[in-house]
């Protein structure tokens, strides 16, 4: 029987169209994409679409709204074969990241994709992103959460923005495709594919009590920086490493106040600054000031799925203590032990 694919619009560029203030969401999205899929040459499934009650910029996606995308999911999960949402890029990496975490043993593909030019405008990348996105949702061989740009299927909690301008803006440093479009034909990588479930383990907890903030080391950063983040009391500070994990260890009050704050209950996470690679605290001397200030060093996690992790744990009710454990077991293949 012919797979049926709930499109989710949830908004982005792809549905915009330019106004005097710049691109914004645009009246009449559905039919410009129906009538344009109508005349798609490639074999599409049958879809529908789902527009959200205010499709929206995603840079001024929160959490709350990570979760909305994952209650339209699970609401709908019986009655479709997959899901493909339309979600615009800034913020696109996070939702994937969220949606993994709160759709674990995800038994259909949910594949978001978007476009960096609008489907209202000529020569745009949005067409082929949703004929591509459809089609890699309807193939019945991804079970995972994916993005869908540019011909390539990513892990989405492996996967980051890498261009504000050209058509290929998303990749997974660390983690290979899942799939290629090539010569119009899907090219699957089974070897990077998660294994498929027997069992859906959904959790949807409330989402955004959490304060999760991020420091970037850059040479000279004032310590004043970090205590006034601290100052915050966040759950959790991801720290944004240089190479494998280091941060400058001649002036030790850097260990002292890290040490304090994790001694007060904050969740601290060393990741690199690199694409690739992973963060692993006390191959220097200068990276095991931080192991020793508790800071948990998080291997390749992105930081975009780290972000979206802590927000998880901690809705799940977990203690400092669980979360520092959990953050590097893998809940979805988001990162490599
Ligand atoms: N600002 C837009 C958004 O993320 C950019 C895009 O969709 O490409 O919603």
């Amino acid at each position: 029987m012919a797979k049926h694919i709930a499109l989710i619009h949830a908004g982005g560029t792809i549905g915009m169209a330019p106004t005097p203030n710049g691109l914004a969401p645009m009246p009449g999205f559905a039919d410009l994409l129906d009538q344009a899929l109508a005349r798609c040459a490639a074999p599409l499934p049958r879809y529908t679409l789902l527009p959200l009650a205010q499709p929206i910029d995603s840079a001024n996606a929160t959490p709350q709204d990570w979760r909305t995308l994952a209650q339209e999911v699970s609401t709908r999960y019986q009655d479709y074969d997959g899901f493909v949402i339309l979600h615009g890029t800034d913020t696109m990496a996070f939702s994937a990241a969220a949606l993994s975490f709160m759709l674990q043993g995800l038994r259909k593909p949910v594949v978001l994709t978007g476009a960096q030019v609008p489907l209202s405008v000529p020569g745009n990348d949005a067409l082929q992103n949703v004929i591509d996105a459809l089609r890699a949702a309807s193939a019945g061989i991804c079970t995972e959460v994916a993005i869908c740009f540019a011909g390539k299927l990513l892990r989405g909690n492996r996967s980051t923005k890498i261009s504000a301008s050209a058509f290929d803006a998303f990749d997974s440093p660390n983690h290979p495709p899942l799939a290629r479009f090539a010569d119009g034909e899907l090219a699957w990588n089974a070897a990077a594919l998660l294994p498929s479930m027997s069992v859906e383990r959904f959790t949807l907890p409330e989402y955004g009590k959490a304060t999760v903030l991020s420091l970037r080391f850059a040479p000279g950063l004032p310590l004043a920086a970090l205590e006034a983040l601290l100052a915050c009391h966040p759950h959790a500070l991801i720290l944004d490493c240089y190479g494998s994990g280091n941060a400058p260890d001649r002036d030790p009050a850097l260990q002292t106040i890290l040490k304090q704050a994790s001694d007060a209950g904050a969740v601290l996470l060393a990741r690199t600054q690199c694409l690739h690679g992973k963060a692993a605290t006390g191959a220097y001397a200068a990276g095991a000031a931080l192991a020793d200030a508790g800071v948990v060093s998080v291997a390749d996690l992105g930081f975009e799925a780290a972000y979206a992790k802590m927000h998880h744990l901690f809705a799940c009710g977990m203690s400092p203590a669980q979360v520092r454990q959990a953050i590097i077991e893998p809940l979805a293949g988001e990162l490599s032990i």
